[in-house]
């Protein structure tokens, strides 16, 4: 069997475990050991954390089973193995400024914001930058200036905000009137699914969605599932879907059909001159 089938496999098996899984109580002491072997970052279960990430910038509260500071990639990928290892559900976090419970659960909180905060890279000829998914949007903005460039999105919380957590809530601001909101100015994500799929996404034209078709393996599996969705609900969609200019919660079905850029392997700028 080849690893992407394998993970294929372990995926489904996830799907169809978390129906009758969701009431079974997940054994926090035997999750903090294996997290304490397999991880360089920090892995904090104790009173006073679990009561700090209890909340975001919202009314909620929700007292988390514990808290993982990943140092790196590859801590990411063995917290989330284990975690689907001990049917643990998994929450990650930025900034933690969300004002509608996004970031308070009863799961592990994976925290981006401490070591994974890093702008990788910015490129002034493709107005493109890297990042990591903890970088704060202000770091990023005044690395970008010293090119006479901006990130456009630009919510209040901008001195603490993180991308991460921008993708994550669509987040506006008033210069995304004029220059888009944060998905209209992210270029591609490297992911990681709760089964264990790493892959990177973004723009794809029909050309690469016919490859990655004849690859095969759990990303083929997603990539054409989210196309029947298109085929057998495009009518449907196009009718009832409500038209709201920022969609932050639910799914932005309406993106999967052709006139709105799926399977056009659209590019765009997404560092803005500054003016
Ligand atoms: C006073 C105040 C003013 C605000 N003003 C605005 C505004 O003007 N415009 C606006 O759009 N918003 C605003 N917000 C909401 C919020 O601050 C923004 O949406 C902000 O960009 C969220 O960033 P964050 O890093 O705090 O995200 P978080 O709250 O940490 O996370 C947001 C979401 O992203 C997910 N997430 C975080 N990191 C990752 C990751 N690595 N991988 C996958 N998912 C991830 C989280 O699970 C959560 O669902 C405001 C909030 C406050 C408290």
């Amino acid at each position: 069997m080849s690893p992407d089938s394998t993970s294929a496999k372990a995926e489904r098996d996830v799907s169809a475990r978390a129906l009758t899984a969701r009431s079974e109580p997940v054994d926090a002491a035997a999750l903090e050991a294996a997290l304490r072997r397999h991880l360089r970052g920090e892995v904090r279960f104790d009173a006073g954390t679990r009561a700090l990430y209890a909340t975001d910038g919202s009314n909620y509260r929700q007292v988390p089973i514990g808290v993982v500071v990943p140092r790196d990639t590859e801590d990411v990928l063995a917290a989330v193995a284990l975690c689907r290892e001990h049917r643990a559900p998994l929450l990650a976090r930025g900034g933690g400024t969300s004002l509608a419970g996004q970031c308070c659960n009863v799961a592990i909180i994976l925290d981006f914001s401490k070591y994974m905060a890093r702008i990788l890279e910015i490129d002034p000829e493709r107005r493109i930058a890297r990042v990591e998914p903890g970088a704060i949007l202000d770091h990023l903005r005044a690395e970008a200036e010293k090119h006479h460039l901006t990130f456009a999105p630009d919510p209040a919380t901008h001195d603490r905000c993180t991308l991460g957590g921008m993708i994550g809530n669509n987040s506006c601001g008033v210069h995304s009137i004029m220059a888009g909101k944060t998905d209209d100015n992210i270029e591609s994500l490297e992911i990681l699914t709760y089964g264990g799929q790493r892959m990177q996404v973004g723009s794809t034209s029909e050309e690469d969605f016919n490859r990655i078709l004849r690859e095969g393996g759990r990303r083929a599996e997603i990539y054409s599932g989210l196309k029947s969705i298109a085929d057998r609900y495009g009518d449907h969609i196009r009718r009832q879907f409500p038209n709201i200019p920022r969609r932050v919660s639910g799914y932005n079905l309406n993106h999967l059909l052709p006139e709105n850029g799926a399977g056009s392997g659209r590019h765009r700028r997404h560092l803005r001159h500054r003016s």
